[in-house]
């Protein structure tokens, strides 16, 4: 293809659909995608995705707060159901140092519930050993809808996409910047890399220490109304975290945050592969805390990928050799919830070619030399 675009998004998932929304109609746009966005094959799929500005903080508390902004405007403007404020429950046990830091940091934010309150309005068994918070700022958004939105929008804008085509690697030429993939070279002005887990492939070119886990989310099947009015809700408990959602569609779906095996490479994501464990200790959990839900039947597992840095902050930063070329990873389990902000830090990072998050920077796993 002859065309220069102005952009060139690799990657229409989670992030990149973002910005192809945001991008198209201000100039020349053309997505490329290696299969058809959205899919089940990367870190997208399964329906619901936690939002909330509570448990953030530093860097992270502005992008929160104007995320939830967009979302809850996504949602004025469209007759579907994309973002839902469910409010949300975060427990654990205040001994445990990681969960007593976050409550204290994000009170008065969030209020402390008895455990009467809990039992009565939540299918919640409560324990002593348990301290329950509600942050009303807290709920879900559905990633497939919000993917397909951004697309339609972006399309809409006039902005061009490239489906079933992979990204091989790019060259600088001047002003001009060469994509290669398997259906040949594209060129464009500018370019932004939001492979998702893709980027494991880059790692030889740019210091990216980023990790894959395969990660296993169980939907139980239940006609129990009561979890109609389920909050979103978090637990943490030395160190295991578990998260759920309300019933939709007659399921509960419960995951465990960053529970699951790691990949040495992409290529490996097997997912027909069921990993044993989650299933189980789930189980566990709803013995204790959500005894009405404790025999309901596993109406399907569902597979997805974690990519994730050492610190787990996200990466979001320049191409070293280009100001032109934005890497743009928002990853290690909870990057979903940011994605609809992208595309305003994106362009505000091509208009001052400056990179301004420290925590994001590509470069902050190298070792310093001497
Ligand atoms: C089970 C699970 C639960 C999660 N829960 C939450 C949550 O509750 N809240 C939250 O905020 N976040 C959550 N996350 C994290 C969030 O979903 C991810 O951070 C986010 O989806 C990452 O988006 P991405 O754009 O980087 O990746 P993706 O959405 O996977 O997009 C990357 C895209 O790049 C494409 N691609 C890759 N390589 C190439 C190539 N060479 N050529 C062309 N295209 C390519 C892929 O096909 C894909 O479409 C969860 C993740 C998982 C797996």
């Amino acid at each position: 293809m002859d065309t220069l675009f102005d952009l060139i998004i690799i990657g229409l998932g989670s992030h990149g659909s973002n910005c192809f929304s945001h991008f198209s109609g201000k100039m020349k746009v053309l997505g490329i995608e290696q299969y058809i966005s959205p899919h089940t094959k990367g870190s997208h799929n399964g329906e619901t995705r936690i939002v909330r500005e509570m448990g953030y903080s530093g860097e992270y508390v502005d992008i929160a707060r104007r995320s939830l902004e967009l979302w809850k405007q996504l949602q004025d403007s469209t007759s579907e159901q994309v973002y839902v404020n469910s409010g949300g429950i975060l427990f654990g046990d205040l001994s445990d140092s990681q969960f007593r830091n976050q409550i204290q940091q994000h009170n008065p934010n969030l209020q402390q519930l008895k455990s009467q309150e809990v039992e009565s309005k939540f299918p919640i068994k409560t324990s002593q050993d348990q301290q329950f918070f509600f942050d009303k700022s807290a709920g879900f958004v559905r990633p497939e809808l919000a993917i397909s939105i951004f697309i339609n929008q972006g399309r809409a804008k006039g902005g061009q996409v490239i489906n079933n085509c992979r990204y091989i690697n790019h060259i600088y030429k001047g002003d001009e910047i060469h994509v290669y993939t398997d259906l040949g070279v594209f060129k464009s002005k500018k370019l932004i890399l939001s492979l998702g887990m893709g980027l494991k492939r880059l790692q030889n070119t740019y210091p990216l220490d980023i990790n894959i886990y395969k990660q296993q989310v169980v939907f139980f099947k239940t006609d129990n109304k009561n979890f109609d009015k389920l909050p979103v809700f978090i637990s943490e408990n030395n160190s295991l975290e578990i998260y759920g959602f309300p019933r939709i569609n007659g399921e509960v779906k419960i995951g465990l945050h960053h529970f699951g095996p790691s990949l040495e490479h992409p290529d490996l994501y097997d997912q027909t592969k069921n990993e044993q464990g989650s299933v189980n200790l789930i189980r566990q959990f709803l013995i204790k805390y959500m005894p009405e839900l404790k025999d309901a039947i596993v109406s399907r597992v569902e597979t997805c990928v974690y990519t994730s840095t050492k610190d787990h902050n996200f990466t979001i930063d320049f191409d070293p050799r280009s100001k032109n070329t934005i890497i743009l990873s928002a990853c290690s389990g909870h990057g979903f919830k940011f994605c609809i902000v992208m595309g305003e830090i994106l362009e505000e990072m091509f208009n001052t070619q400056v990179q301004k998050y420290q925590s994001f920077q590509l470069n902050r796993f190298q070792k310093p030399k001497f």
